[in-house]
């Protein structure tokens, strides 16, 4: 099965966001193999937005980033890039569909609750980049069957 990296921004922290996002996810079936509360720094946020520094808005971007901690979630499931990325919405809350994380809890393009991987090549990476190896546990709940059937695990 896929993993990606979830990051609930501080928007959704200081906001106390943090349960009623992480429920959605729980509540799609997605298995949490990894999270942790961390203070995100100019270092790290200069690699994982290394897409957007030269753009007007970076400073206001890493101003946001690192208003409050954050919290980083490695989460588990067949073809869980896309679905997280469904589920997360249009990058700015105006235009983001209502039902996504995005278009229920945000009404700004920067300070939109939650970042998601985009790709398999962002998601192994983003996944190193926040978390050791040892803090992924690779587990599999009791009630798996239920959630898939065999042949979509
Ligand atoms: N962002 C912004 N203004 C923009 C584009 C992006 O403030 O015009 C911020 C926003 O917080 C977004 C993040 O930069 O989530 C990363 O941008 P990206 O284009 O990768 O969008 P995402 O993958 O988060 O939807
Ligand atoms: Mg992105």
């Amino acid at each position: 099965m896929e993993k990606t990296l979830v990051i609930f921004k501080p928007s959704a922290v200081e906001r106390g966001l943090v349960g009623r996002i992480l429920a959605r996810f729980e509540n799609k079936g997605l298995i949490i193999e990894g999270i942790k509360m961390m203070q995100l720094t100019e270092e790290i946020l200069r690699e994982h937005y290394a897409h957007l520094v030269d753009r007007p808005f970076f400073p206001s971007l890493l101003r946001s980033m690192t208003a409050t901690p954050v919290i980083v979630l490695c989460l588990k499931g067949n073809d869980a890039i896309n679905v997280v990325r469904m589920m997360t919405g249009a990058t700015n809350g105006r235009k983001a569909q209502p039902g996504t994380i995005r278009g229920d809890f945000s009404v700004s393009g920067q300070e939109n609750v939650v970042h998601a991987s985009s790709s398999p090549e962002d998601a192994e990476v983003e996944i190193a980049r926040f978390f050791r190896p040892e803090e992924i546990i690779e587990w599999t709940p009791a009630g798996i069957g239920f959630i898939y059937e065999p042949d979509e695990r």
